[in-house]
C-alpha cells in the first residue's frame, strides 16, 4: 500500500518542522522528520555514527541508506499501531531530499500535495537557525560555515525535487509569515484532501459490509400492525 502523503518542502529554518508537529497533533495526520530519526539514533551504534558524521558537515545523509532506515521506521510505527495508513495522512518533513529519494521512494509514497513553505528572506532563515541551535542544542545550526553549507545543499540538491513531482501537486505557502497563518493556509490545503479520503472510505466500508447489496431482512413481525 502507498501511503496517501502530504510532503511539507522547504529551505532548512523554513518551519516544516514546526508546523509538521502541530499538524501531527490533528486526528488523522501522522508527521514524521526524517531529522528526528536521524537524531534520535544511538551514537555509540554505527547507524547512529554515520548519521551523525554527515549531519554535523551539513551534509546529507547517502541516499539508499536514508530510505532504507526511514522505511524500516515507518513499518514500525504501523506494526505498533501508531500509524493507520489506512485512515491517516502522512505528513512528511525532511525526505524525499533530492530526486534519487524521490525515485526510492515511488513505490511508497503517493504525494497528494507537496506544500513548498516558502521563504525569500534569507536573512530571517538564517536567524530561525542560530536561534533553533540554542534551544535545541543542534550543532548543525551553531556554526555559520554549516548553515551556509546547508542551504547551498537545499539549493543544489533538494530544490530540483519540485520539479520532480507534477506542477498540479505543488502548492507555495509562504513561510515568513506568522507562525498561526502559516498554520491557517497550510490547513486551508489539508481539509478538501482529508474530507475526500474519510468519504472514500466510508463508501467502500459500506460496499465490502457482509450483504451490503442485498435488500435489508424484513423486521420480525414486519407488517402485522
Ligand atoms: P532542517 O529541518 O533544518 O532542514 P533536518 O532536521 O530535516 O533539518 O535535517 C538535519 C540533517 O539531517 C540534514 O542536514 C542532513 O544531514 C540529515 N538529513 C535529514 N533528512 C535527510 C534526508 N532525507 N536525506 C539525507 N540526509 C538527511
Amino acid at each position: 500500500m502507498r501511503y496517501k502523503t502530504i510532503l511539507l518542502f522547504g529551505a532548512p529554518g523554513s518551519g516544516k518542522g514546526t508546523q509538521g508537529k502541530i499538524l501531527g497533533a490533528i486526528p488523522g495526520f501522522f508527521h514524521t522528520a526524517c531529522g528526528d530519526i536521524f537524531r534520535s539514533l544511538d551514537l555509540s551504534s554505527e547507524m547512529g555514527r554515520i548519521a551523525w558524521e554527515y549531519s554535523s558537515r551539513g551534509e546529507l545523509v547517502p541516499d539508499e541508506f536514508t530510505v532504507k532506515l526511514w522505511k524500516q521506521y515507518i513499518k514500525g510505527m504501523e506494526m505498533v499501531n501508531q500509524f493507520h495508513p489506512a485512515s491517516e495522512i502522512l505528513v512528511l518533513d525532511g525526505i524525499p531530499r533530492n530526486v534519487k529519494q524521490a525515485e526510492l521512494l515511488e513505490d511508497t509514497l503517493d504525494i497528494l500535495k507537496v506544500i513548498h513553505l516558502r521563504c525569500t528572506d534569507m536573512k530571517k532563515m538564517v536567524e530561525r537557525l542560530r536561534r533553533r541551535a540554542l534551544k535545541e542544542n543542534r550543532l548543525d545550526d551553531a556554526n555559520d560555515k554549516v548553515i551556509q553549507h546547508r542551504l547551498e545543499i537545499y539549493e543544489t540538491e533538494t530544490r530540483p525535487v519540485l520539479d520532480y513531482y507534477p506542477p498540479n501537486t505543488i502548492v507555495k505557502v509562504d513561510a515568513t509569515k506568522s507562525q498561526i497563518r502559516v498554520l491557517s493556509d497550510i490547513i486551508k490545503i489539508l481539509v478538501p484532501l482529508k474530507e475526500e479520503m474519510d468519504k472514500f472510505r466510508e463508501q467502500k466500508a459500506v460496499v465490502t459490509l457482509p450483504g451490503a447489496n442485498t435488500a435489508p431482512a424484513a423486521p420480525v413481525g414486519a407488517g402485522q400492525y
